[in-house]
């Protein structure tokens, strides 16, 4: 891109963040300078999953100012803010996470994050902001009769923070009928809504293969078994997986991300490594890739004289929207935004989320909101997980909104 000779229009997101076409309930638009504000204080602090010791601290304190019964140390830096309202049995949760990535922010905006090598390329940044808007108004309009749980999730980048709460107990300490989330995604129009029933992303497994043959000299390969040429040979073989093996109609993806082996030109090493992303859209296809991928391994390098080791981490399922809790979210919000506040069809990603290991516990939906097309800095069509990406505030009153519109239509007085 070259840069343009005339001078860019001004902006006026700062003065004004919200356009008029997207729908704030008047109880967030009172509070949404604060948290857009607060939003940008998160962004400039990124922390890495567990380590988001400064955000949930911010979490916390807040929570518990706004009247919250807060319990910390769920999943290690997990955060769980309850309120009971009324006489209520029902229980809701709300999710957000909270980490960043190991990546430089190149997006030269104000609130860039201050800390170097790190940076909220996701948005997790704005996912936690909102739901503390939602929370500050409910915490302050109620009206409910019921418990709502708001889980702040620590460490969703692969590292699995999900997973961390459940083993810390999450639902049987906090127990919800119905669970939701978001997730923003850019070029998608700004904070229209993308709600689909049944799965919604990829499952993601990792798998680290290492070869090993038999070192030696570059020029007496006859005394060596060479676990490059295994290895390479194994990498052509995985390919056919997906192409040969997989019926058509199914989403599957091998991709061999690195390979690692040998450093000097006349020495045929001991090993070679292959690490892996593995993605599904069904258990069943997941479960057959599994296998197909390990025993394609032994095999490889057994044709070779070589063997395989191959360490098969099973990360975050498939994450499957329920029906009946995904029908219901779209009805609020064809009520608070109507019909043309939500894209038709949204598609199932290829993407994965640990939001599906809490979805397959609790009936829920993990619903997408557009954080915008336009690419140039701070309008949000920069994609996630890259240097220039940035939250769009302007969807953090909307969403909230639509979370106090969902709590307080499914706590009812009962
Ligand atoms: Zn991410
Ligand atoms: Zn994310």
């Amino acid at each position: 891109m070259h840069p343009s000779a005339e001078p860019k229009p001004r902006r006026a997101e700062n003065e004004a963040p919200m356009p008029p076409s997207l729908p704030v309930l008047e109880e967030v638009r009172q509070v949404q300078d604060e948290m857009v504000a607060l939003r940008r204080q998160i962004h400039a602090q990124p922390e890495l999953g567990f380590e988001e010791k400064l955000t949930s601290e911010l979490v916390a304190a807040r929570l518990a100012q706004w009247g919250y019964e807060v319990t910390r140390g769920v999943g290690r830096t997990g955060v769980v803010g309850r309120l009971k309202v009324g006489h209520g049995h029902r229980s809701i949760g709300l999710r957000a996470d909270m980490d960043a990535l190991p990546i430089e922010e190149k997006s030269g905006l104000p609130h860039a994050s201050r800390r170097p090598g790190l940076m909220h390329a996701c948005g997790h940044d704005g996912h936690t902001a909102t739901l503390l808007a939602a929370a500050r108004v409910l915490a302050l309009t109620r009206g409910f009769s019921g418990t709502l749980n708001l889980i702040f999730q620590p460490a969703e980048e692969g590292l699995g923070g999900a997973q961390a709460m459940l083993d810390d107990g999450l639902f049987e300490r906090f127990p919800c009928d119905r669970l939701y989330g978001f997730h923003n995604s850019p070029g998608a129009p700004v904070g229209l809504l993308g709600i689909r029933s049944g799965v919604v992303y990829s499952s993601s497994d990792t798998v680290i293969i290492t070869v090993r043959g038999r070192g030696g000299h570059g020029a007496k390969p006859h005394l060596a078994v060479d676990p490059i040429v295994t290895a390479s040979h194994l990498v052509i073989a995985l390919q056919s997986i997906v192409s040969r093996e997989i019926h058509p109609n199914e989403l599957a993806i091998v991709t061999v991300g690195a390979f690692h082996a040998g450093e000097a030109p006349n020495v045929i090493p001991a090993s070679a490594e292959l690490r892996l992303t593995v993605r599904a859209r069904s258990e069943a296809v997941r479960a057959q890739l599994r296998d197909r991928i390990t025993a394609m391994a032994h095999a490889q390098a057994a044709v070779h004289g070589a063997t395989a080791e191959v360490d098969y981490r099973w990360r975050y399922p498939v994450t499957i929207n329920d029906d009946e809790a995904t029908s219901y979210l779209r009805g609020v919000a064809r009520e608070l935004v109507g019909e043309e506040g939500l894209i038709p069809d949204w598609p199932p990603g290829t993407a994965s989320d640990d939001m599906g290991l809490l979805l397959a516990r609790v009936p829920g939906c993990y619903f997408n909101v557009g954080n915008g097309t336009d690419e140039r800095p701070g309008e949000g069509g920069c994609p996630v997980h890259n240097a220039g990406y940035d939250f769009n505030d302007r969807i953090l009153p909307s969403t909230a909104s639509l979370y106090v519109r969902l709590v307080q239509r499914y706590l009812v007085d009962g």
